[in-house]
């Protein structure tokens, strides 16, 4: 018997897998480790440390609106967001502009109005927020659209 709350939080999986929350990089010929610079490294500092509690996405309210529509018309929320800026910004992964192609319409990143529940609330003191900032100027200081780049 189940007793107590029991969360659904399959939607919130799915968009994370959306994401791909992965290194994607191509390995072929590679001998040894994966090195960073420690500035490199530094990037993923507030990005890292994030444990997937979902606090930040069920307190926004732009989630509320748009965090469900498992299609076009949908607002990924700020835990999937943090995560895509946590690999967009690893100096390793050679997919950045292919995982910003699959952030880029209307409502997948753009649905975020900086209303900023998403920093009070994480347990963890990380700011989803400023990723998303961070998303969308790399969206446009980026060179021109590459559907094909990887
Ligand atoms: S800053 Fe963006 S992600 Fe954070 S609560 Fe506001 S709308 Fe949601
Ligand atoms: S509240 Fe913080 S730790 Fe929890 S999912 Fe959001 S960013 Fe991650």
């Amino acid at each position: 018997m189940i007793k107590d709350l029991v969360t659904d939080l399959s939607n919130f999986f799915r968009q994370h897998a959306y994401i791909e929350p992965f290194l994607k990089a191509d390995n072929t010929g590679r001998t040894g480790e994966f090195l960073q610079s420690p500035d490199e490294r530094k990037e993923l500092d507030g990005l890292y440390e994030c444990i997937l509690c979902a606090c930040c996405s069920t307190s926004c309210p732009s989630y509320w609106w748009n965090g469900d529509k498992n299609g076009e018309e949908e607002y990924l929320g700020p835990a999937a967001l943090l995560q895509a800026y946590r690999w967009i910004a690893d100096s390793r992964d050679e997919a950045a502009n292919a995982r910003l192609d699959k952030l880029e319409d209307e409502f997948k990143l753009y649905r975020c109005h900086t209303i900023m529940n998403c920093a009070q609330v994480c347990p963890k003191g990380l700011n989803p927020a400023k990723a998303i900032a961070e998303i969308k100027k790399r969206m446009v200081t980026r060179p021109a659209k590459t559907k094909e780049r990887a």
